[in-house]
């Protein structure tokens, strides 16, 4: 033990900081895990040591975590513990001792001097030279133990033992849900630790009866209990969908240098069941004691070789917070819906009549300061719809006050804020509201003008993708879950989840009125970067800001979020996407930063579950087309097969027949974009410029493309929505390309909604 005492002690001081933040950060789950696992880990392991003279354990094989489709996410690979018996050595010469020392040492890594001291202390059969070393290093070691009993006819003092280490086969790969284990396959966090009873199973003992010297009768008195190994289980996430939003969620990221985290979860609205849980920024479950992020790696070598322990175990504790579990944020305009769904509930609003005035600001009662719409030109008189879609403050602060205090809370309360959702991942966070339990005594009027637009209260991520996700759901609250079996290693369900219905929170009359709402929103309102061509999407932007941060300051950041659900004609997903602190040089907008992540998401999802696309006959004017084979063609009758095929044709050269085209056979082309047919070699070498469509108009857009001779393949935003621009090209300006090429251009909308 002697060898890595030195590094125990570094390593119990980072962790005793490391303590002290998780008892007030984390709470008591991970703490006592921590304790077993780290402070009292020495004085264990010397007990077992103890007891392994008599009674040895065999370990239990901890089961297998699969996604939806059974693809292994986590399995107990064997590996094997080299253990050193000096007792078995006792009549060896120096130089026995010193050949045995080398020969470890060297296929160990380890000092052969420690190990040759080791070797003398003839009473024990027990020193642990190293943990978990694969098959490579066993089967070295084998031939090694061989080679010693030929040469020099010692055997017995080297032993291997049998165990498991855990491993995740992608690394970097969900590892909010999956959690990570500590060194003994004890689970410290996500589902590891959740379902750490049902994973671990039962290790087994070997008892071996030992004579008056101390040694082993092992073939007279040996009892033997098998292990048991644990059970399986089974996610409701899918790898696939899960690679997809955790793709996005790091570039949106990286684009908008996203301080602190970003998330996104996605929920089947029927079951409740999480499909997928992103949570980037994270950490690797193959190595959760490193510091993941190289960016906070550079932040904590720059510190002070004092302060740097410190601030690893600061890093470490954050990495492995599920942000969309453990964490509350301000919701902001997306709780928009939530208040909507109260105020049609009660019959407060014909959904039809302008009930609501926006003059760019509101006094929400005799004697308060007005408070600003975003807008502070005013959006004018609006139906609850349009409200809903233009995100007006003031007319969800007038629909606040049609409920009154203890209406808003009843609702916050239906829709499941009060109370944590239930979801099988450990550490849930309570939501922060003004209140004391039961009644809303501590909210004023002010609270409740600024709480109907989602602000100055806190919930967690999970609880606003539930509470849309029943708005989706006829009204129907469902509880989350990411386990969906538990099953043996026979492939035998032992316990299998059920949907949970909690209860019915609105009707299904209003939710599907507010579902049609947040379509419009996403059609033309303000949640337009989220809508996604061919699917009836609908949506809802949310920019709060933080007010203030961990240690009680002011703060000007903000938070930008996406909630949605999809496809509105008979919804299935819903989907929050948000992140904390974007960088607002570049843009802090729910809808600029959290829309287009959730349309990327989005448009990969949908297909691949099978949702069909439906397009308006507005889009199927827009729609894309295959670019036929034209080449090897008489001229004539390519150009007519260029027509059929919906495009036109464009002849260059003096030749009678095609011998080459752009853009090429196969490649995907807007309706009515041009073809060019060459007919003679020379014509081959035009090239016309790329001009930069960046910031443009869609408009502008087409008509840049049609001076330059291009083609253009408009991605993103609402179709023909006017206040969209140019985001990026897939082509740079400048670039020469053979006339007609197809430019991608991706467009978001230009607007600053909350
Ligand atoms: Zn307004």
């Amino acid at each position: 033990m002697a060898k890595i005492g030195a590094r125990v002690k570094l390593k119990n001081r980072t962790i005793a900081i490391m303590l002290i933040i998780i008892f007030l950060g984390f709470g008591l789950v991970f703490a006592r895990l921590f304790w077993l696992q780290v402070v009292q880990a020495e004085d264990l392991q010397s007990r077992a040591v103890e007891q392994q003279l008599k009674d040895s354990t065999v370990s239990a094989k901890r089961g297998s975590i699969y996604d939806k489709n059974g693809n292994v996410l986590a399995q107990s690979v064997t590996v094997w513990d080299v253990v050193l018996a000096p007792a078995e050595f006792r009549d060896a010469s120096d130089e026995k001792r010193r050949k045995v020392a080398d020969g470890l040492a060297s296929i160990l890594g380890l000092n052969s001097d420690e190990i040759f001291n080791d070797s003398h202390d003839d009473e024990s059969y027990y020193v642990l030279l190293k943990k978990k070393v694969d098959a490579d290093v066993r089967d070295e070691l084998l031939k090694f133990i061989d080679k010693i009993y030929e040469e020099d006819d010692i055997s017995g003092v080297i032993q291997l033992q049998e165990t498991y280490k855990r491993y995740y086969t992608h690394d970097n790969f969900a590892g909010d849900v999956l959690g990570f284990v500590g060194n003994d396959n004890q689970g410290l966090s996500g589902i590891e630790v959740q379902y750490d009873e049902e994973l671990k199973g039962n290790a087994g003992r070997v008892v071996i009866a030992k004579d008056a010297y101390n040694n082993p009768l092992p073939y007279q008195f040996e009892q033997k209990v098998e292990a048991t190994d644990g059970y399986n289980l089974v996610l409701t996430i899918d790898e696939n969908i899960q690679a997809v939003m955790e793709k996005y969620v790091r570039e949106t990221i990286k684009e908008f240098k996203v301080a602190n985290r970003g998330c996104a979860i996605m929920m089947n609205v029927k079951t409740g069941a999480i499909l997928g849980f992103a949570c980037e920024e994270s950490f690797n479950p193959n190595e959760p004691f490193k510091v993941h992020s190289a960016a906070k790696l550079k932040e904590i070598e720059a510190l002070p070789e004092d302060k740097q322990d410190a601030a690893y175990s600061k890093a470490l504790q954050e990495q492995w917070r599920n942000k969309g579990v453990n964490d509350t944020y301000v919701p902001g305009s997306v709780f928009k819906m939530i208040t909507a769904s109260a105020v049609l509930s009660e019959n407060k609003v014909d959904i039809n009549k302008k009930a609501f005035q926006c003059d760019g600001s509101w006094v929400p009662y005799e004697g308060a300061s007005a408070i600003p719409c975003w807008d502070y030109s005013g959006h004018g008189s609006q139906t609850i719809g349009e409200a809903l879609c233009n995100s007006c403050n003031p007319a969800f602060m007038q629909m606040g006050t049609m409920l009154g205090r203890e209406k808003f809370y009843d609702y916050f309360v239906a829709f499941g804020f009060a109370e944590e959702t239930g979801i099988d991942l450990p550490g849930e966070s309570s939501s922060i509201f003004f209140q004391e339990e039961g009644q809303p005594a501590g909210m004023g009027l002010m609270d409740l003008a600024v709480a109907s637009f989602g602000q100055n209260f806190k919930i967690t991520p999970i609880q606003m993708v539930t509470a849309c996700s029943a708005i989706a759901n006829g009204g129907k609250l469902m509880k989350p879950f990411v386990v969906s079996q538990i099953t043996d290693n026979n492939g035998n369900v032992v316990k299998y989840t059920e949907p949970t219905v909690k209860r019915q929170v609105i009707s299904k009359n209003v939710a599907s009125q507010i579902c049609s709402m947040l379509e419009t929103n996403a059609k033309s309102g303000g949640a337009t970067n989220g809508y996604v061509a061919g699917y009836r999407i609908g949506g809802k932007t949310g920019t709060s800001q933080k007010i203030v941060d961990e240690d009680g300051k002011l703060t000007s950041d903000y938070i930008a979020s996406f909630c949605g659900i999809a496809p509105c004609e008979d919804p299935e997903i819903a989907l929050l996407c948000y992140f904390d602190t974007p960088d607002p040089e570049i843009n802090y907008y729910g809808s600029a930063v959290a829309g287009p992540c959730f349309r990327n998401i989005m448009t990969e999802v949908l297909p691949y579950l099978g949702i069909e696309k439906v397009y308006s006959d507005e889009e199927i004017s827009l729609l894309d087309t295959t670019v036929g084979t034209y080449d090897n063609t008489d001229v004539e009758a390519a150009k007519k097969a260029v027509e059929k095929d919906g495009l036109k044709a464009e002849v260059v050269g003096k030749g009678k027949v095609v011998l080459a085209q752009n853009p090429a056979a196969y490649s995907t082309i807007p309706k009515g974009g041009t073809v060019v047919l060459y007919t003679d070699t020379e014509s081959q070498k035009q090239k016309v410029k790329v001009p930069d469509f960046r910031n443009c108009s869609v408009s502008d857009v087409n008509y840049l493309a049609a001076q330059n001779n291009l083609n253009v393949c408009i991605v993103g935003s609402s179709i023909g929505e006017a206040q969209t621009y140019a985001k990026s090209q897939n082509i740079l300006p400048n670039t020469e390309v053979a006339p007609y090429t197809v430019i991608t251009v991706v467009f978001n909308q230009d607007n600053s909604i909350m």
